[in-house]
């Protein structure tokens, strides 16, 4: 064998053992990272020498120098943020995409990427239930999508008003109104800024007591300059609870000043493809944009994220571009003419193995798993004593907080006032509950008060891992607290 083979043979190998191994050894392995930053600095952090090494023996080192330093998000009891796992065929997907080193920039770079991207796109607006004429992209996650989506807003807000945005840019031209309600995703923010918005334009609505934007707030902020061009962003599932505004009742007053109207659905427009929660998400076709990920719910790995744009044209005007070097193909779909990126990774294989893995139906049943699994595990731990439930799952997101009563054995709250004593008790018990290795959850402050996010959003958590998982917060809250709030 030629010596080039070889080397890939080997360092493929390697690089396969050490993933089996990582895969099946998740069950015995600490969930939160076990090696501090100095010594990972130490480890990792080596003058970079002059001559290189062997391949197998670079992957052998990082393997190794990693150590303590992974996280265990691929598995099934990790509950911190909104991140999902990934599936098999994915996983494979992902490989041959590395091995096959296509760009996806255009057709001609990669015909097959670029049919697999058109099929992707097609299944998922059938499986979402969004419009099947409407345009997409697939990106790097959902903060792309809405910086895709965005870019066709803008230029569809503004051509309206005779001012052309691609040529003109943004100085001088119109203010773009933004209204959204404050549970918003700080991503949406971002792109709000990137694209030139400015932060100064959104404002804040209120939420009524599930999370949902109250629509007599977006009828009198609207009302204050009807003709103002503009652009409501709508919530599927926020960060904290999954609430879902009402599409139905918001989506035609938007419409009816002239807005547009763009979807965060990051992880809840999912809910679209179950038949048991897709009442959550009524209405929601009549959106102008909707932007969400394949690597939270869909658990493809990281980078893949959707856009989907109503208005085809006005996506295409803010993104195509055409060079003299550039080939393109009359029939196919070139995907530079509406991703922002140039060269790029065939990120549509992992998401359509992803989706042929499941099925329609498997799809279905995972996002109905992780719910059913979100509400276990957050009524159980909830129930436990010195807890509580803030809030009870409606999808998969659910909080939980931790009380330092005086009646409870392990009180630690001391001379502070009750909510500040519960706030610091519900930091130790997360802390505590990371330091056992068997959860890791995530903590955040709701509504003024600290709380234990749980989120599920991995295909591998099963029973028997919820079950383990309650245990576990259970022994963490019956030891003293002397011992449960120390790292
Ligand atoms: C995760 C998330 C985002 C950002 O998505 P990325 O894939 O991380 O770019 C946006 N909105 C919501 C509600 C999210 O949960």
């Amino acid at each position: 064998m030629a010596k080039l083979d070889s080397d890939f043979r080997n360092t493929l190998d390697t690089a396969f053992n050490h993933a089996v191994s990582h895969l099946e050894n998740l069950d015995q392995t600490s969930v939160a990272a076990t090696a501090d930053l100095e010594t990972l600095r130490a480890r990792i952090n080596k003058p970079l020498a002059r001559a290189g090494i062997a391949p197998d023996q670079v992957i052998q080192e990082l393997n190794a120098d990693v150590a303590g330093g992974l996280l265990g998000s691929a598995g099934g009891r990790f509950f911190g943020w909104v991140i999902g796992g990934a599936l098999p065929a994915a996983v494979g997907a992902d490989w041959l995409t590395s091995v096959w080193q296509q760009n996806s920039a255009l057709y001609a770079c990669s015909p097959a990427a670029a049919v697999v991207e058109e099929t992707v796109g097609v299944w998922l607006k059938e499986i979402l239930g969004l419009p099947p004429k409407a345009s997409f992209a697939l990106v790097t996650g959902c903060q792309m999508a809405h910086v895709t989506c965005l870019a066709a807003a803008r230029h569809a807000l503004l051509q309206k008003r005779g001012w052309d945005v691609e040529s003109q840019g943004m100085f001088g031209a119109p203010r773009i109104r933004i209204l959204s309600s404050c549970e918003c995703h700080g991503s949406f923010e971002r792109a709000v800024r990137l694209l030139g918005f400015g932060q100064a334009q959104v404002k804040l609505l209120p939420v009524d007591d599930e999370g949902r934007l109250i629509p007599g707030a977006l009828e009198d902020e609207l009302r204050k300059d009807s003709t103002a061009p503009t652009l409501v962003l709508l919530q599927a599932g926020d960060i904290n609870i999954g609430a879902y505004d009402s599409f139905e009742t918001l989506i035609p007053i938007a419409h009816a000043s002239g807005a547009w109207v763009h979807v965060d659905g990051a992880f809840g427009l999912w809910a679209g493809a179950s038949p048991r929660l897709r009442h959550l998400v009524k209405g929601i076709e009549a959106a102008d944009s909707w932007a969400t990920d394949g690597h939270k719910w869909l658990n493809v790995p990281f980078d893949s994220g959707f856009a989907f744009v109503a208005d085809r044209s006005a996506h295409r005007a803010s993104l195509s571009i055409r060079a003299a070097y550039l080939t393109h193909a009359a029939d196919a779909r070139d995907q530079v003419d509406w991703n922002p990126e140039w060269s790029r990774r065939a990120r549509g294989f992992p998401a359509y193995a992803a989706l042929r893995q499941l099925g329609r139906d498997g799809v279905a049943e995972l996002i109905e798993r992780c719910c059913h699994h979100a509400h276990s595990l957050t009524t159980r731990i909830g129930a436990l004593p010195g807890a509580e439930v803030l809030w009870e799952p409606t999808i998969n997101q659910g909080l939980v907080r931790f009380l330092a009563q005086k009646s409870n054995p392990s009180f630690s709250g001391g001379l502070l006032p009750a909510e500040e004593a519960n706030d610091r008790r519900t930091d130790e018990i997360i802390a505590a509950i990371l330091k056992t290795g068997e959860a890791f959850f995530g903590g955040t402050t709701w509504r003024g008060r600290r709380a234990m996010r749980v989120s599920v959003t991995n295909w591998r958590t099963t029973e028997a891992d919820v079950d383990r998982v309650v245990k576990a917060v259970a022994s963490v809250l019956s030891v003293p607290p002397a011992l449960a709030g120390r790292s």
